[in-house]
C-alpha cells in the first residue's frame, strides 16, 4: 500500500551564479494513512521535494531520480498527463492562505476550479461536491459559504477552505507545505486536529512540511530530516525524534 515511492532523487537549480544542487540522492516513501513529516532547516530542499512530486518546477530546475505514484513513473510524464495527475491524485496545501486564495473568486468557485479544471465537471454538480468538501473540513453552513469572497473569511477559515479545494477531487495523497505556519497557536491545533481526521477518514497519505518539533510530535508517523540536499535521518518519529 505504498503511494508514494521517491529514490534517488537528484536536482539542481540553474542561477545567476552557477549550478546550485538543491537535492543530492533523496528518498522517501508515503504509505495510505501514514503521516510523513520532511524537516529541516531552511534551504535544506524541502519546499522543492514538495514541488518535485507535484510537477511544479520551473525550467531552472533539473531532476532525475524516481517519484513513483501507484507504480507509474512521474519523472519525465509529459506535461499534460503530469497535470491530470497533480489535479486528480496529488493535492496540495501551501503556507499563506491569504496569497493561495484568489481574491477574486468565491469559495464556490475556488473550491469547484480543480473539478471543472481536471474533471470537466460542469459548474453545478461542482458546485455541489465543493459544499460537500466545505462540509467535511468542518465550515459552517457550506452552502451559504459558496457565495461569499475569501477576505470575508478569518485565516482559519480561508485555511479550511484551501484544504477543501486540495480534497475535493478525492485525491490519495496530500502535500502540505507548512500549512499551520501562519495562523496562530489555537488555530493550528484545530487544523491539525482536521488533517488527522481527513487522513484517517479517507487514508490518505500525508508529506508534511514543517519546522515545528511540536507538529511533527503531534502528527507524524515517520520523520525524514534534511540537510544541505542530503537525507540525514528516516524512520519512526519516536526513533528520530527520542521517545516523548
Ligand atoms: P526549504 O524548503 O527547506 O527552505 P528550498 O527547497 O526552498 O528549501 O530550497 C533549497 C535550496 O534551493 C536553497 O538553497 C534555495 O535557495 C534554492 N532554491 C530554491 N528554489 C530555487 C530556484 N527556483 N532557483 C534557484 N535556487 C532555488
Ligand atoms: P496549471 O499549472 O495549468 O495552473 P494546476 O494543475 O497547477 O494547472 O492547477 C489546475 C487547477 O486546479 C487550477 O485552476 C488550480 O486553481 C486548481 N487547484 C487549486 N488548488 C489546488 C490543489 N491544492 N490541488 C490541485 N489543484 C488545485
Amino acid at each position: 500500500d505504498i503511494l508514494l515511492e521517491i529514490e534517488n532523487l537528484d536536482l539542481a537549480y540553474d542561477t545567476p551564479r552557477g549550478t546550485l544542487k538543491a537535492l543530492d540522492g533523496v528518498g522517501m516513501s508515503i504509505r495510505a494513512g501514514e503521516t510523513v513529516a520532511v524537516v529541516g532547516e531552511s534551504g535544506s530542499g524541502k519546499s522543492t521535494v514538495a514541488l518535485s512530486v507535484m510537477g511544479l518546477l520551473g525550467s531552472e530546475a533539473t531532476l532525475s531520480g524516481s517519484i513513483r505514484y501507484q507504480g507509474r513513473e512521474l519523472v519525465g510524464m509529459p506535461a499534460e498527463a503530469r497535470r491530470l495527475l497533480r489535479g486528480r491524485a496529488i493535492g496540495m496545501v501551501f503556507q499563506d492562505p491569504f496569497t493561495s486564495l484568489n481574491p477574486s473568486l468565491t469559495i464556490g468557485e475556488q473550491v469547484s476550479e480543480p473539478l471543472v479544471f481536471h474533471h470537466g465537471m460542469d459548474k453545478r454538480a461542482a458546485l455541489e461536491r465543493s459544499i460537500a468538501a466545505l462540509g467535511e473540513v468542518g465550515l459552517p453552513d457550506p452552502a451559504a459559504l459558496v457565495t461569499v469572497y475569501p477576505h470575508q473569511l478569518s485565516g482559519g477559515m480561508q485555511q479550511r477552505v484551501l484544504i477543501a479545494t486540495a480534497i475535493v477531487c478525492d485525491p490519495k495523497v496530500l502535500i502540505l507545505d507548512e500549512p499551520t505556519t501562519a495562523l496562530d497557536v489555537t488555530v493550528e491545533a484545530q487544523i491539525l486536529d482536521l488533517l488527522d481526521r481527513l487522513r484517517r477518514d479517507r487514508g490518505l497519505g500525508m508529506m508534511f512540511i514543517t519546522h515545528n518539533l511540536g507538529v511533527v510530535n503531534r502528527i507524524a508517523d515517520t520523520v525524514c530530516v534534511l540537510y544541505a540536499g542530503r537525507l540525514i535521518e528516516r524512520g519512526a518519529k519516536n526513533a528520530v525524534l527520542g521517545a516523548p
